[in-house]
């Protein structure tokens, strides 16, 4: 059975304004298009967005060219690793796929991007698993809209002896922590995989911070310190 990560479960965030509706555009010329497209992106406001459109327009046209490319090509180049959910080229991604990695060990984190993170924090020799956004009940946000049921088929699959709870430090990161830690004990309480520990990143963190703007030494020391909870 493989689980699957192109369903509906999956929250990116910041995605779904590209696609709502129609083209909220129309009427605007090709540059105030651009400018208003790329403004959308995360920490790009108007000002920075207008620098970049100019810059493309001012460049040889072949640059744009590259660019559109280059971005017609992500989605069918770039998928959902089944197994873990963070983006790849190949199925599995070479994580899942390296058997020189730690398969008894899962960290658990909330975007793809978080992997790429704790990746060059080169402290990690285990798998990950992606679980596409965090529980928030105000925006609608409840387990079932996230990974959760196939982090639990891969904890039963393959013998997992650790999980690793490694979302960002703020109030949606640890309510999500404290379900998960729930759910697996729960589970390690069924006895069928023997004792799991459940872990979370030792503080050093800052609070209400992001795991993106975590120093590779803080992380490398928060993973190191991590305490059984
Ligand atoms: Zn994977």
């Amino acid at each position: 059975m493989s689980s699957s990560f192109n369903g509906s479960g999956f929250n990116d965030g910041g995605a779904d304004s590209f696609n709502r509706g129609k083209r909220p555009n129309q009427g605007l010329n090709a540059l105030d298009r651009l400018v208003s497209i790329l403004s959308k992106l995360p920490g790009v406001g108007k000002k920075s967005a207008g620098r970049m459109a100019y810059h493309i327009l001012d460049a040889d046209p072949s640059y744009a060219g590259m660019l559109a490319e280059e971005l017609a090509a992500l989605h069918q180049a770039i998928r959902r690793c089944s197994q873990c959910g963070s983006f790849t080229e190949s199925d599995p991604c070479p994580i899942c796929a390296d058997p020189g990695r730690d398969h008894s060990i899962i960290c658990v984190v909330e975007r793809a991007q978080d992997v790429r993170v704790i990746e060059e924090s080169k402290e990690f020799r285990g798998l990950f698993h992606v679980l596409g956004g965090l529980i928030a009940p105000l925006e609608g946000i409840s387990p079932g809209n996230l990974t959760i049921g196939q982090l639990m088929n891969r904890v039963r699959r393959e013998g997992v002896r650790e999980v690793i709870l490694a979302m960002n430090p703020t109030i949606e990161g640890d309510t999500t922590a404290l379900y998960l830690q729930k759910v697996l004990k729960e589970f390690s309480a069924g006895g069928i995989n023997g004792d799991i520990e459940v872990t979370r990143l030792a503080s050093g963190l800052p609070v209400g911070g992001d795991l993106e703007y975590a120093d590779r030494l803080t992380l490398s020391r928060s993973f190191r310190g991590r305490v059984k909870v």
